[in-house]
């Protein structure tokens, strides 16, 4: 059975563009397909996040050969503070605090620009000649015919492959269209994000403020700035997106505290809704998920994009090793294992990324004592919080290769 390429690849944002680079690194050659024009995809601006990349998952991008390109703009996390609080009265005195330091490995992750990272693993996928991207183009429908995937574009083109992986995000049409149905539910919230340059040094620290409405997350970026990552009730967002910019400063100034000095805005305001979408399975015969399609997660620990490189170190290591073995890499038992190795830190994740969010987006004042009284236990206990700060920076379990920062 011929093919036109090994593996066709459904979305080409962070998780689809670096699951191609790890796919071609072990030798598949790879068709990228994604709806947005390249222009528009390889844009500095087109997506103001930031991220919070753990330990583990920098190790990766060095192991791909990604990170000499990201270094210089990538700010080191040194330090995490963690406390409850109310617009205009600062934090509470529960404080709970991960420094660097108690970790053998080094710094927790590093913030990573999305205006970076996106123009960068886009010019390294048109350095590779295995990958083949098709930009502009969406995918319309999608079949398994014997021992084949087939795809079929907008422009009527049709990609034979073994393998069809959808890193198509939140929504999945390629989930849908297996008919593997997602769990979850909007959280009412939107992440409002935006870079802000502050007077004073951040020293590497990170602030997650747990507000009634919901987290504040403060991540340190390079020079004298911050990427904000503002949690509201979506009325409220909607009314807060609506002002100018001073305005929203204004807002913004009783819940950031003065403890940078001046803020001010460092560029664009950007919007997203937060919901938690769960696929039901992560593969089905000749198809897998990668990153937000199989899971979109609340930001309030920062892991959504961790977790989709989870997905892709784990999902390249079972490719490698089946075709190493001479076996069929669209055949449902070895995607299982793929499932099975990722099932468990999943659904724990997405678990504790919910109810972090419950405990803390209210005001009720049981909860409020609870959870404060909880912040400083878990800082009195030195082994509790070294588990927290291993978990983070994504140094728990059972890693796959990449991981590790070890090449496959
Ligand atoms: C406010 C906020 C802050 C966050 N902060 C962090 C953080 O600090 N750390 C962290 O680890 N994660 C973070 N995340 C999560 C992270 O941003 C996401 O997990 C990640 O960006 C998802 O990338 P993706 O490639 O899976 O999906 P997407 O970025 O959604 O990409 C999907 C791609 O598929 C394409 N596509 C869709 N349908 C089709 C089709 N039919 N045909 C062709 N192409 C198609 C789209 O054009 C798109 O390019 C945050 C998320 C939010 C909302």
């Amino acid at each position: 059975m011929t093919h036109d390429t090994d593996i066709v690849i459904v979305g080409g944002g962070l998780n689809g563009a670096t699951l191609a680079l790890a796919l071609a690194s072990v030798g598949f050659t790879i068709t990228l397909v994604d709806a947005k024009p390249r222009d528009v995809r390889g844009a500095q601006g087109f997506d103001g996040r930031s991220y919070a990349m753990a330990h583990s998952s920098c190790a990766m991008m060095a192991a791909l050969g990604l990170w000499a390109g990201l270094a210089e703009t990538a700010q080191p996390i040194l330090d995490i503070k963690v406390s409850d609080g109310r617009a205009g009265e600062g934090a509470s005195p529960f404080v709970l605090e991960f420094d660097h330091a108690e970790l053998e490995e080094g710094p927790m992750g590093h913030m990573v620009e999305d205006r970076h990272l996106r123009p960068h693993l886009l010019a390294q996928m048109d350095k590779t000649p295995a990958i083949t991207q098709m930009s502009g183009r969406s995918v319309l429908a999608q079949s398994i015919e014997g021992q084949s995937a087939h795809v079929t574009l907008d422009d009527g083109t049709v990609i034979a492959a073994q393998l069809l992986i959808g890193c198509d995000g939140l929504g999945s049409g390629t989930a849908k269209r297996a008919g593997i149905r997602h769990t979850g539910w909007d959280y009412g919230q939107t992440g409002m994000v935006a870079a802000i340059a502050h007077e004073k040094p951040h020293n590497g620290i990170a602030h997650q403020l747990f507000m009634p409405e919901g987290p504040l997350a403060i991540l340190p970026l390079v020079g004298n700035r911050c990427s904000i990552v503002w949690t509201e009730r979506t009325g409220n967002a909607a009314r807060i997106n609506a002002l100018s910019d001073a305005e929203y400063l204004d807002i913004l100034r009783p819940r950031f505290g003065d403890f940078l000095g001046d803020i001010a805005l460092a560029g664009a305001r950007y919007s997203y809704p937060l919901s938690l979408s769960l696929a039901n399975s992560m593969v089905a015969p000749r198809l897998a998920l990668c990153g937000d399609a199989a899971h979109r997660l609340h930001p309030i620990a920062g892991q959504g994009l961790n977790a989709g490189l989870k997905d892709i170190a784990t999902l390249a290591q079972v490719l490698a090793e089946a075709r190493r073995r001479g076996e069929d890499i669209g055949r449902l038992d070895v995607l299982e294992r793929y499932a099975q190795w990722r099932r468990f830190d999943v659904a724990t994740l997405a678990l504790a990324t919910d109810t972090f969010n419950r405990l803390f987006s209210n005001d009720n004042p049981l909860l409020r004592l609870a959870r404060d009284v909880g912040l400083g236990v878990v800082n009195a206990m030195p082994g509790l919080r070294r588990g927290f700060m291993r978990e983070a920076a994504g140094l728990n379990g059972d890693r796959p290769e990449l991981l590790q920062g070890r090449a496959l």
